[in-house]
């Protein structure tokens, strides 16, 4: 499977094509930004007053944006076990 880096988070990597284990449910999405701000992978934009996914290539799958999301608009599961995010430091 593809490995791949980044040069803004050394020491970790991101193995296959996890999908799109996390999802904005626009329903109840009422555009706060908590997940924009929470995310230091900036998986996330504001657009037309929704939050969207902008894109997973580095997301950590720390689960702060499902945390914050208080309209609970956050869909979240985990990536296919051997695809995703990996790091040695446990
Ligand atoms: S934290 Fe939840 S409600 Fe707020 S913008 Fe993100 S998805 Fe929408
Ligand atoms: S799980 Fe963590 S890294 Fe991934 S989108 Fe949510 S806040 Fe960002």
């Amino acid at each position: 499977m593809e490995v791949r880096t980044s040069d803004r988070f050394p020491g970790v990597e991101w193995v296959g094509d996890p999908g799109d284990f996390i999802k904005v449910d626009e329903s109840r999405c009422d555009g706060c930004a908590n997940c924009v701000r929470v995310c230091l992978a900036e998986c996330f934009e504001i657009k037309g007053k929704k939050a969207r996914v902008r894109t997973l290539a580095e997301c950590m799958e720390c689960a702060a944006c499902w945390y914050v999301c208080d309209k609970e608009a956050i869909v979240f599961s985990w990536p296919p076990g051997g695809t995703g995010f990996r790091t040695d430091w446990g």
